[in-house]
């Protein structure tokens, strides 16, 4: 369990939810705690239910609107807002409520930015998260939102905007549009006043990373979060892993057993927030990760995580055999010598394969005697662990794997 708070913050933190909250009352009820006699998170919450983010939504339909989530009625909300399911989440009153302003403050951010929002404003919680971040760091925001590519490609170079927030994909969408509109101009290539761009919700790739330092001089940061959560860890300056913001607790468990995998290995993050108005206690968020065990070279010593590694569930079956992404990650940790495995289950007549594409660290595997032995502890502890020998394992001299996913199913459907 990886937490910053302490034990007396914890206790204040459940002991209000439980008389606001009629969820969290009844999760302690149902373990037989009682509010005044409640000990540290470690003692507390593995006796606790895990739900899951489907659950929210079922939950909200017996007991509408919030499902008992929600702790202190209505004046204790700024905003409701709406996701798929539908599951409906909210907002608290206090300025940065999805603790986003230490994610923006790690990554640069402070007074005299002016910051391009491009998230909607429109019943997702995105765009409020971030310029909670902002603005309580005495930033500044463009409430962009949804406008469109040609207008916000202006808005980048009309004004004197030094922050982004959004999507990679859409930031790199807009620089391209400032180029082709440059080059069809006969100009050269525009000098932007941005300096820091802020990601989340999809992964930023290191090839677009390296881009934005070397073509555009930004410097780009990752967060990680949910709309259900809010922001609940961040990259620092040495972009290395994600720090844990201070108002959650994070469990990595095994998605299965429910239990705490062991330190730095890939399982459920299971989180609980604690935002006074919308208290979740242990929400399974469905994504996997693993804690970074080791501290990081900024200094801080808040836990990191690596990131969203997968999904749970994203599960493929092979020869009547499930095989999940994060046991392919797992694998991939268990042989030395390896730095990570793409892992395709594709089909030879009837039969399902399980091909093992194998990148290998710098130096392993140059000669062939060592090569085999590489592929034989590989065959061995796929064989170990997921139960299924794989049918081919290729190695791969490092880098050569790119972007290719842990787990692909070529299959006909
Ligand atoms: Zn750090």
């Amino acid at each position: 369990m990886y937490r910053r708070i302490s034990d007396s913050e914890f206790a204040a933190f459940l002991s209000n939810a439980y008389s606001g909250a009629p969820a969290v009352r009844r999760l302690l009820d149902e373990a037989g705690l009682r509010p005044n006699e409640l000990g540290p998170p470690e003692a507390v919450l593995p006796r606790l239910r895990v739900t899951r983010k489907e659950e929210l939504s079922a939950q909200q339909q017996e007991d509408p609107p919030f499902g008992g989530w929600v702790s202190g009625g209505m004046s204790s909300l700024r905003r409701v807002f709406v996701s798929p399911g539908p599951i409906y989440n909210v907002e608290g009153t206090r300025l940065d409520d999805w603790g986003a302003a230490e994610a923006f403050r790690a990554a640069g951010f402070g007074p005299g930015d002016l910051v391009l929002n491009t998230f909607t404003y429109h019943l997702s919680p995105a765009a409020f998260m971030i310029e909670a971040g902002v603005l309580s760091l005495g930033g500044t925001v463009v409430p962009a939102g949804t406008m469109s590519r040609s207008e916000q490609a202006r808005l980048l170079q009309q004004l004197p905007v030094t922050g982004f927030a959004g999507l990679p994909s859409y930031l790199r969408a807009l620089l391209a549009t400032i180029l082709e509109e440059s080059r069809a101009g006969g100009v050269s290539k525009p000098r932007l006043a941005l300096r820091r761009a802020w990601f989340t919700a999809e992964r930023l790739d290191d090839d677009f990373r390296q881009e934005l330092a070397e073509e555009w001089d930004v410097k780009a940061f990752q967060g990680y979060g949910t709309a259900e959560l809010g922001i609940v860890a961040y990259e620092c300056e040495a972009q290395q892993g994600m720090h844990l913001v201070e108002q959650v607790i994070v469990e990595v468990l095994d998605p299965a057993t429910r239990e705490p995998v062991p330190e730095g290995e890939v399982g459920e993050l299971v989180v609980t927030a604690l935002r006074p108005a919308y208290p979740l206690v242990r929400l399974a968020t469905g994504d996997l990760s693993r804690v970074i065990p080791e501290p990081c070279r900024c200094g801080r010593s808040s836990p990191r995580i690596a990131g969203v590694l997968g999904r749970v569930g994203a599960g493929v079956k092979v020869r009547g055999m499930f095989i999940y992404p994060h046991q392919i990650e797992q694998l991939a940790r268990a042989v030395p010598g390896i730095a990570r495995i793409a892992a395709r289950v594709g089909q030879e007549g009837h039969r399902d394969c399980l091909w093992l594409d194998v990148e290998t660290q710098a130096g392993e595997a140059h000669d062939p005697a060592a090569a085999a032995a590489l592929k034989e502890a590989v065959t061995a502890a796929a064989q170990d662990r997921l139960r299924v020998r794989p049918d081919r394992v290729e190695l791969y001299p490092p880098g050569q794997l790119g972007d290719r996913p842990v787990l692909a199913d070529s299959r006909q459907k």
